[in-house]
């Protein structure tokens, strides 16, 4: 069974999770919005086909936070393969063009049920959920994350992890809660806190999300970027613009210090379709600077894609691996991006996530060899 079968086999709990967003986008109360928006996240979230959910006497059994409308659509693409009554009630908002949009923004997202089966199925070749080690891009209290470096280090010592970095978001970007300098310094202290308490145990690394700025400049300056032991440098602006970005993200990946490429497209699924680049030219020179390029494993990001990130793995690069956590209950964000490497084909001795800590750590180093 190959990537294709993987995906084309579990595809209709992502129909169906699609086609109940397009019928929340054009409700006109809050109420069914988010009502439809609820049981569309249920049926992306279910670890099984939805065809396991029907019953003997043909209905459907229960799931949380679905309900009788949505049931009725359920039923309707399990009988027929698409839903009639979605179709006629987009045709009558008046949004049509609105839904078909969003609908060309759903590109190689992965259902979780999708993600359990690429974890499991051994025709895959590429990283196991067994040999990853840690994750290199969480958001803790210190920006926008609801956890804290310690729940960070229980929650990682419990998933088997041996490390992780936590990289808040840089003072660049307020909106996300960014980190003063001053405040990244009391972070560090703290970190230093808990390397002696969790010694020999489980390791945290200084890490920071710096933002790419519109020019491909980084938003920290070099001596600041030094205090940091993982650097992920990730875009957050201009991810609606057509025009190409080759040169922006080019230039991140060769600055002195940048580890990690952060969701290189910043997509978000279905709402934004994230950097356009000539993406073999942005592969080759994070080749040539041994920058690892992110698979965000966000379910809403996805960014790299397995179908981008097979190009990455022609080319020849490193791959970062990561959650995007800003809570415990984000940990399994990475098996998504696990999921998406598994299905690229990505050699697991090019995963960073998968290394040892100290041959993590040699790595990083150089990341400081290269002249910008
Ligand atoms: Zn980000």
């Amino acid at each position: 069974m190959g990537q294709k079968a993987v995906v084309q086999r579990l595809e209709t709990n992502g129909t169906i999770a699609a086609l109940l967003r397009d019928l929340a986008s054009i409700q006109t109360s809050q109420q069914s919005r988010w009502g439809y928006k609820r049981a569309a996240a249920a049926i992306r979230n279910l670890e099984a086909p939805i065809e396991s959910f029907l019953q003997a006497d043909g209905t459907l059994r229960k799931i949380p936070h679905v309900g009788p409308s949505s049931t009725r659509v359920i039923m309707e693409v399990l009988n027929t393969g698409h839903s009639e009554t979605v179709e006629r009630q987009i045709a009558a908002s008046g949004r049509t063009s609105d839904v078909e949009k969003s609908r060309a923004l759903r590109g190689h997202f992965l259902t979780r049920a999708q993600v359990v089966s690429a974890l499991a199925d051994r025709s895959l070749r590429g990283p196991t959920l067994q040999q990853y080690r840690g994750d290199l891009q969480m958001h803790s209290v210190w920006s926008d994350g609801s956890q804290t470096l310690e729940q960070i280090i229980e929650t990682a010592i419990a998933r088997g992890y041996a490390y992780c970095a936590v990289t808040d978001h840089s003072y660049g970007l307020p909106i996300a809660g960014g980190v003063s300098m001053a405040k990244l310094a009391e972070q560090h202290h703290e970190i230093d806190r808990l390397y002696e308490a969790y010694r020999g145990r489980f390791r945290l690394l200084k890490g920071i999300e710096a933002n790419i700025r519109a020019d491909g400049s980084v938003d920290m300056e070099p001596d600041e970027l030094r205090r940091l032991e993982i650097i992920v440098a990730a875009p957050h602006s201009a991810l609606r613009s057509a025009a190409d970005q080759t040169a922006r993200l080019v230039r991140a990946v060769t600055t002195p210090g940048v580890h990690i490429l952060g969701h290189p497209r910043g997509r978000m699924y279905g709402s934004r379709p994230g950097i356009a680049a000539d993406w073999n030219a942005v592969f080759a020179a994070a080749v040539r600077a041994k920058v690892a390029v992110e698979i965000d494993g966000d379910p809403a990001r996805q960014d790299v894609d397995y179908d981008l990130a097979r190009l990455a793995v022609t080319a020849g690069c490193l791959f970062a691996l990561d959650s995007d956590a800003h809570g415990a209950s984000d940990f399994a964000f990475a098996e998504t991006a696990i999921a998406h490497a598994r299905l690229a084909g990505v050699p697991a001795d090019r995963v960073i996530n998968c290394w040892p800590l100290e041959r993590l750590m040699t790595w990083a180093a150089t990341a400081w060899n290269r002249s910008g």
